[in-house]
């Protein structure tokens, strides 16, 4: 059975305008309407056992904690192509991580479309740190103009928020832009408050403030006034249909991911779809993930973002030499291969490895339908 028929079973149930958990028919439907449209050459997925031959299990670990870890796992291999990544986080179900692995292959075993450009932009990323450490967290990238804080934390609160965000816009300076992450923690009315005691900070736009597409809808009519744009990320990532928050009206921009979208050409069609500008970010991958992020930040026809691929530079070390971390605030566009000693010192122990082994298993069994 051909790629096309089974990797994105998964992901384009979502274009079909009848919902969430439909049968296997709505799916084939939508896919065919998916290659009727669209993408006609994917790959045939290849056999298990081609991918297991190069699969590398590796856990990286972190500089700051950061969403809730210390170690980030992660699982390559290599395709006719170029290395490829698989790393879907630990608490997603195998139809969720299936849609990571269709990406994966398609990246190394197809062709990825041609690059409209040669440097990324990306920002810092500011983990939900002490105020006081913001200046040490930020000095990790190099010559970025933008940064993102995370803010709403659990255990935090907003006057945490307040003083981080501070401090960030302090650092990066009055021409700097400071964008914010709520990952959906706050309510509507939380998120309105937020927003009006962080406005003051100039930010460049909040991205998930609230869970759901109808929250984030009501918000952004409720602080339009103060012109603070609304992006949407788990609202496009983890939805049925990733189109149905530009619909709605409820976000002004995409966050748009690579491995949970299915990979580089199913996310430009979904930005084009969509309508929205569109920042590309990572899931915290690797060097090698992060070029699938960058494959697709440098086709995208217009890129008025900078993008969330700088995050490479919250590992202590990565699997490429050297690590895909941004000089002077940009990436540069193309594959990357991982160094054998790196991959030597960061394999990931016997049980993580067995772990990841058997989710690649059940992962590509899904997909082969
Ligand atoms: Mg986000």
């Amino acid at each position: 059975m051909l790629f096309a028929d089974t990797a994105h079973l998964v992901s384009l149930r979502s274009f079909d305008d009848r919902g969430a958990g439909c049968a296997a028919r709505d799916a084939q439907t939508s896919m065919r309407r998916w290659q009727d449209g669209r993408v006609t050459d994917a790959p045939a997925i290849p056999p298990l056992a081609e991918i297991l031959a190069s699969a590398r299990v590796v856990a990286l670990p972190l500089a700051t904690r950061f969403r809730g870890v210390d170690v980030r796992e992660a699982l390559l291999f290599e395709g006719p192509e170029g290395w490829t990544e698989f790393s879907p986080f630990a608490e997603y179900d195998d139809a969720e991580a299936s849609t990571w692995l269709a990406a994966a292959i398609d990246y190394g075993w197809m062709p990825q479309p041609a690059p409209v450009r040669n440097e990324i932009h990306v920002n810092a990323t500011v983990p939900a740190v002490a105020a006081a450490s913001v200046p040490e967290v930020l000095a990790r990238y190099d010559g970025c103009r933008t940064a993102k804080v995370k803010v709403a934390e659990r255990g935090q609160t907003l006057a945490d928020d307040i003083a981080r965000v501070r401090a960030v816009r302090e650092a990066m300076g009055p021409e700097g832009r400071v964008r914010i992450d709520a990952n959906g923690a706050w309510n509507l009315d939380e998120a309105e408050h937020a927003i009006h005691a962080l406005a003051e900070f100039d930010l460049e736009y909040v991205e998930q403030p609230c869970a759901t597409v109808d929250e984030l809808g009501e918000l952004r009519r409720r602080v339009g006034y103060m012109d603070v744009p609304i992006a949407a990320d788990e609202s496009v990532r983890k939805a049925e249909d990733p189109l149905a928050v530009a619909r709605a009206g409820a976000a002004d921009l995409l966050v748009v991911k690579v491995q949970p979208l299915g990979g580089v050409r199913r996310a430009l069609e979904i930005v084009a779809r969509a309508g929205l500008p569109a920042v590309v970010s990572s899931a915290l991958d690797t060097s090698v993930g992060l070029a699938m992020g960058v494959t697709l930040a440098a086709a995208l026809p217009a890129l008025e973002y900078d993008c969330g691929l700088g995050t490479a530079s919250l590992f202590t070390s990565d699997v490429c030499a050297p690590a895909l971390t941004p000089k002077g605030g940009v990436l540069t566009v193309g594959r990357v291969t991982p160094d054998a000693a790196l991959l030597d010192e960061h394999a990931a122990s016997v049980e993580q490895r067995d772990r990841w082994l058997a989710r690649l298993t059940r992962c590509h069994a899904l997909l082969q339908g």
